[in-house]
């Protein structure tokens, strides 16, 4: 297939080389040149906006921080409405609300082009390993016409309904990650503080009910888990600052929908004083931070 990608970052990148792998051919086209040149090393060709790197493909996907970005990439001058032919679809896996998704699929529809949601979990590992989840949001049939294109990028593929829904199932999911991440962040600081040994309590926890993701892949107290950002300085994996803006995607659409995210609120407060200290670069799981007490690491940032 002929491929249009916009957004070669943490995961855009390894995601377009995956695609290159599979034998599709790939237009490029970032505000980074360093980022365009080394897909067009790998195989890609450089396009000079994202208007010219949709002329003559069959399918556009976007990769993108923050629904304005997204917003200014399909709309401006030389953006992807100028460019698309009619028919071809647009899958969009940065996460984002899904009211601005109901928005840009609601452009699409005027502009002859069906508009996908199809954010993303796995991490930048997942990423590179060709093994994402992909939360796909539009009709069946957009769906089915989809699913190739992504099996190139993820393992599994998932239709969650209508567009919009894929965003729900990442906000939710990630409301649930930087709630049990900040939970068991409390839990290895007070364990610490009381005497135990982390890798005993990591041990115990991970094997008993108040084991999650949080505490056996990504546990936040170093050392506990090798492999783990927290093992090394809390670099090269999801960023505190994108878990804020995820936690802000999550109390914005529980607003609109009178819902109570009690939990979600004081977790998004934490992981901003992350940010507001100077953290926001670091690994969300560096959040533990804020509980350990001065000489065991302590200290935001
Ligand atoms: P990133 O900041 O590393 O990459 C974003 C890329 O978009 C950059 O290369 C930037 O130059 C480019 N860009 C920005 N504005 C542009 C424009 N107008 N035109 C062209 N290119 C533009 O971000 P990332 O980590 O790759 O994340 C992308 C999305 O995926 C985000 O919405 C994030 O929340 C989501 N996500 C990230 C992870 C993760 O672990 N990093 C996991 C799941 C989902």
């Amino acid at each position: 297939m002929k491929i249009g990608f916009i957004g070669l970052g943490n995961m855009g990148a390894p995601m377009a080389h995956n695609l290159l792998k599979a034998g599709h051919a790939v237009n490029v086209f970032d505000l980074n040149a360093q980022a365009v040149q080394a897909l067009v090393d790998a195989g890609a060709k450089a396009a000079a906006s994202p208007q010219a790197a949709v002329t003559d493909v069959e399918c556009v996907i976007t990769m993108l921080p923050a629904a304005a970005h997204v917003r200014s990439v399909l709309t401006a001058d030389d953006g992807i409405f100028a460019g698309i032919a009619r028919g071809v679809t647009i899958i969009d896996s940065s996460t984002i609300d899904p009211v601005s998704v109901k928005a840009f699929a609601e452009l699409a529809q005027q502009h002859g082009n069906s508009f996908v949601d199809a954010p993303v979990s796995g991490g930048t590992g997942g990423a590179a390993a060709g093994t994402l989840t992909f939360m796909v949001g539009g009709s069946a049939s957009a769906f089915e016409q989809v699913k190739p294109v992504l099996a190139a990028m993820g393992k599994n593929i998932v239709h969650c309904g209508d567009t919009g829904t894929g965003q729900v199932a990442k906000i939710c999911n990630n409301l649930v990650l930087g709630i049990t991440m900040a939970g068991v962040a409390e839990a290895m600081s007070l364990g610490e503080a009381l005497g135990i040994d982390a890798k005993v309590l990591g041990g115990i926890i991970n094997t008993s009910t108040g084991r999650c993701w949080s505490s056996d892949t990504y546990n936040p107290m170093p050392g506990v888990i090798e492999t783990a950002p927290s093992t090394r300085g809390y670099t090269g994996g999801f960023g505190t600052d994108l878990m804020l803006k995820d936690l802000g995607l999550a109390t914005d659409a529980a607003k609109a929908a009178r819902q109570p995210v009690y939990l979600g609120a004081l977790a998004q407060q934490l992981y901003q004083t992350m940010s507001s200290k100077g953290a926001g670069r670091l690994d969300f799981s560096a959040v533990i931070k804020l509980y350990r007490q001065d000489g065991k690491d302590g200290g935001a940032s």
